[in-house]
């Protein structure tokens, strides 16, 4: 049975045909569009490239074998047109092409009794916020919910706060609108926000939360939200520079945040896997020039992204405090779609793509022999950023999720907040 659903109603979307999204991510089908792209009788004369696969075998077991859609040498998906369109979509309609292509950018989060609905922020439309209010978009989504929700939704089980602490889904929504209240302060920079959500959940990591439920939930988050709000200091030049490991670990984490993984690069094989061993040793070091890891980027110096770049623009605070909002409203943060993290550590990893942003628009800005930062750096860089959190498979992996746990036990998150936003 469908259940109801909770959109964001502080964002717009409609695809504006840029063809970005087919030209990054991997489609996944299941055998049945497999058979129904099949059925569909591509040939030549359609426009597909002849001599590239329609599909690509996933996955190691010839007893169990998926597929994604094959792709174009410059990484784009075979079904995509020279104007940038779907040949599926042009010729069948939009019905007929994949689920997840229909889906994209959504991403629906089960909620207790209702399904919460996020967006990635890899599409520059998310980004910009241009086109339909999401709210106006319910009947379309009520018909994705019932393609990709499965049935038994209402049971998921809620994420834990902390490792071995679980409310119910009641109180667990209340901690995801304590941080959204906070995020959502009017007048206050998006650092601050960001900051004085950081110490929220540093705080909720180190509560026990047996007798913690019900309205003594409702009045300890209130209580914990003010704490939250004193400690963040009202001069954030006082708030000290992150430690030599924290920025090392950071630069990583940006290198890889930074990086192209769509096939095109995939295809170039052991000579691309050198390059990026190369190019993590030299982030690791920080010295000399940043290497170019994809198209927009140039080689700058390290060195040049660490001085303050000046006051953000008045619409970054807009876009990333919508990026949270959004992602925290719609729990795209945590739990079994985001690799099963608590409450905390998930948005631990979120908050970090703000650092992140701010360094990778640096660079932007940098290669283009700036000093400031101009919106389009930072709506630029969250694009990009944001195609791989939660997504890429290296984000996944113990290493990366270490490296998130190592910068909060060094309060390094806060810190390098701080330093990048200045
Ligand atoms: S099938 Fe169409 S919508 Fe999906 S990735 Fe390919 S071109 Fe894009």
């Amino acid at each position: 049975m469908p259940l109801p659903l909770q959109l964001p109603t502080i964002q717009n979307w409609s695809c504006h045909s840029c063809g970005g999204c087919c030209r990054q991510h991997s489609v996944e089908i299941t055998p049945e569009e497999r058979a129904r792209i099949t059925s569909q009788n591509w040939t030549a004369d359609d426009g597909v490239p002849s001599h590239r696969p329609l599909f690509v075998r996933l996955g190691l077991f010839p007893w169990s074998p998926r597929y994604r859609l094959g792709n174009q040498a410059d990484g784009a998906c075979v079904f995509l047109d020279e104007r940038g369109m779907c040949r599926i979509h042009g010729k069948f309609g939009e019905a007929a092409k994949p689920l997840a292509c229909r889906i994209y950018p959504y991403a629906f989060h089960p909620a207790g009794g209702k399904i919460t609905i996020s967006l990635r922020f890899s599409c520059p439309s998310v980004v910009a916020n241009r086109g339909k209010p999401i709210v106006e978009q319910k009947q379309e989504l009520k018909l994705l919910e019932g393609l990709v929700v499965p049935e038994g939704a209402e049971r998921t089980r809620p994420p834990e706060v902390a490792p071995g602490q679980r409310l119910d889904w009641p109180d667990t929504l209340k901690i995801s609108g304590a941080l959204d209240e906070l995020l959502a302060e009017e007048g206050a920079p998006i650092v601050v926000k960001l900051l004085r959500a950081l110490r929220l959940v540093d705080l909720l990591g180190q509560s026990r939360f047996e007798k913690i439920r019900g309205p003594r939930l409702s009045e300890f988050l209130q209580i914990v939200g003010l704490a939250a709000r004193a400690d963040v200091p009202a001069d954030l030049a006082t708030i000290p520079e992150p430690s030599r490991t924290g920025r090392t670990q950071f630069r990583l984490l940006a290198a890889q945040y930074a990086r192209q993984d769509n096939f095109a690069e995939q295809a170039k094989g052991l000579r691309n896997r050198w390059r990026l061993l190369w190019a993590a040793m030299r982030f690791a070091r920080g010295k000399g020039l940043v290497p170019r890891l994809q198209e927009p980027f140039v080689e700058v110096p390290f060195a040049d992204l660490e001085p303050s770049f000046g006051p953000l623009p008045a619409d970054a605070d807009e876009i990333l405090t919508r990026y949270l909002r959004v992602k925290v409203q719609g729990l795209h943060f945590c739990g079994r779609t985001q690799s099963g993290e608590p409450m905390v550590e998930g948005f631990q990893s979120l908050a970090l793509v703000v650092p992140v942003v701010f360094w990778i628009a640096r660079w932007l800005a940098a290669g283009s022999g700036r000093k400031r930062l101009a919106t389009e750096d930072v709506a630029r860089a969250l694009a990009i950023a944001d195609h791989h959190h939660g997504y890429s498979g290296a984000f996944r992996r113990p290493g990366f999720r270490g490296r998130v746990r190592l910068l909060a036990r060094l309060d390094d998150i806060s810190k390098l907040t701080a330093w990048y936003g200045r």
